[in-house]
């Protein structure tokens, strides 16, 4: 039964942190089973094909977009209208997540708020009123341990449930649903790329605007530039990619897990909210009956628009790939001269890929990142963490497996283990 006598969101301290080595704490080394990270984390041995068949009945097509965005029922461009208040694009993913609530679907939503003492800190919670979900709107940096909300929501009898989450936090809950026994699970996911801890992200900030404290948002938009908003009266800065100060930023600023993240577009969850090929507007993808009801719940909110692609992406690509390989490698970036940016900006606007290609664009882009470093920095792990999606975009551009880098088709894993939370 849905509670709405809860007086709001049910906001816990979670005792526990990051297991050494590749790890994004996404809650499941929490759970008191120790070897429950064995069998769900996307860093050690995932196993998309058989999560997707269970979740999808199938697996994506490799000679369709699907190839880069994963298995795809319905893909929309969309906006919530009116769009809602604090959402970090228009609101479509809270505004799911409150609607399986009032249609009485799920009993709780695991998500996260933004943490009282720091608003770009993520804070885990349990949210069983439609009207809490607005709390949640909104991006955070940084990384939640959601999945440890399993066992509080368990204790108070929520067995069917949804969770808004980040792509290597829907692996693990995919990999874990079966054992649960639970009687109804949704997942709505968001793409996620270049994650860093909370702490890295507020040097970034520091680094971009003179009162960092005052901004209350910020987003990588798909038109290259970087979209600021303040809270102390000023106006939107948007600032140009290239004009971003990331030769100042640390060399581990990014975290070797976002560096080496096989999942951009979150292959597993039910239905994908971002906004990387809405060519401005937000970009949806529901992947299964499940996700396409989902959508069906909002859509008399949505206004709907036909998904464009235009440009070209290889030029991009190649250079990324150029630059990773050098940063992998250890040397510095190439830099282009400050003279030159603001022109390459423009261009980079006018012409640079837009809509589906440039959902390709950073799909093969973090592709060929996750290669290039884990080359480098874990040799050993590649043939176990590497899935087929990813070896299939990067090959494009001649980065294919050595025989040592990948494993026999449907080989079981070397260090994966069993048992039951
Ligand atoms: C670190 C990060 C990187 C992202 N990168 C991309 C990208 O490259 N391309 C793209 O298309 N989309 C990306 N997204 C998703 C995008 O920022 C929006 O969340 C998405 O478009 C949904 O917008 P909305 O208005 O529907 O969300 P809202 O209705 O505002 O809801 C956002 C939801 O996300 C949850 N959330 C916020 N921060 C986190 C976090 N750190 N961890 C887990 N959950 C969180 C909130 O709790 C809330 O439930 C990223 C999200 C994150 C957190
Ligand atoms: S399953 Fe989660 S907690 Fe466990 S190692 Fe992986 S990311 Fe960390
Ligand atoms: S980039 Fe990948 S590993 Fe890092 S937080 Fe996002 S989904 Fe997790």
């Amino acid at each position: 039964m849905l509670d709405r006598s809860h007086p709001g969101p049910l906001i816990l301290t979670l005792p526990g942190g990051p297991r050494p080595g590749l790890c994004t704490d996404c809650g499941v080394s929490r759970l008191g089973d120790g070897r429950a990270c064995g069998r769900a984390c996307q860093f050690i041995a995932p196993d998309y094909p058989a999560l997707e068949t269970a979740v999808h009945g199938r697996t994506a097509n490799p000679d369709t977009d699907e190839a880069f965005f994963g298995v795809t029922h319905t893909m929309l461009r969309a906006r919530l209208s009116p769009p809602a208040p604090g959402a970090q694009w228009t609101g479509i993913t809270t505004t799911l997540a409150a609607e399986l609530l009032r249609q009485g679907l799920v009993d709780a939503v695991l998500t996260v708020l933004p943490d009282p003492s720091d608003r770009w800190k993520p804070l885990p919670a349990i949210i069983t009123r439609p009207e809490d979900m607005a709390q949640a709107r909104g991006m955070r940096m940084g990384w939640a341990p959601t999945l440890a909300l399993l066992e509080p929501a368990r204790a108070a009898g929520h067995t069917r449930l949804a969770m808004i989450g980040i792509p290597c936090q829907t692996y693990a809950l995919r990999a874990l649903e079966a054992e649960l026994g639970l009687d109804a699970l949704y997942i709505i996911g968001t793409p996620c790329s270049d994650n860093t801890t909370t702490q890295n992200f507020h040097t970034f900030l520091n680094l971009i605007d003179k009162a960092p404290e005052t901004i209350s948002y910020l987003e990588f938009r798909a038109d290259f530039r970087v979209e600021l908003r303040f809270d102390d009266g000023r106006k939107p800065r948007f600032i140009p990619f290239l004009q971003l100060p990331i030769s100042q930023l640390p060399p581990d600023f990014f975290p070797m897990t976002c560096k080496t993240c096989v999942d951009y577009t979150n292959r597993l969850a039910d239905i994908t909210v971002g906004y990387m090929g809405g060519d401005g507007d937000q970009w949806v993808i529901a992947r299964n009956a499940r996700g396409a009801a989902m959508l069906a719940l909002v859509a008399p909110h949505l206004t709907t628009a036909p998904l464009t692609s235009s440009g070209k992406r290889d030029a991009a690509v190649r250079g990324f790939l150029e630059n990773t390989a050098r940063a992998a490698g250890g040397l510095p970036l190439r830099r282009m001269p400050d003279w030159l940016r603001p022109l390459v900006s423009l261009l980079q606007t006018r012409f640079g890929p837009k809509g589906l290609e440039f959902a390709r664009t950073r799909v093969e882009m973090k592709a060929i990142e996750t290669i290039l470093h884990l080359r480098r920095a874990h040799p050993a792990r590649m043939k176990n963490m590497i899935p087929d999606h990813v070896w299939r975009v990067a090959a494009r551009y001649g980065l294919t497996p050595t025989p040592d880098e990948k494993r026999p088709a449907q080989t079981p894993p070397s260090d994966a283990s069993g048992g039951s939370i």
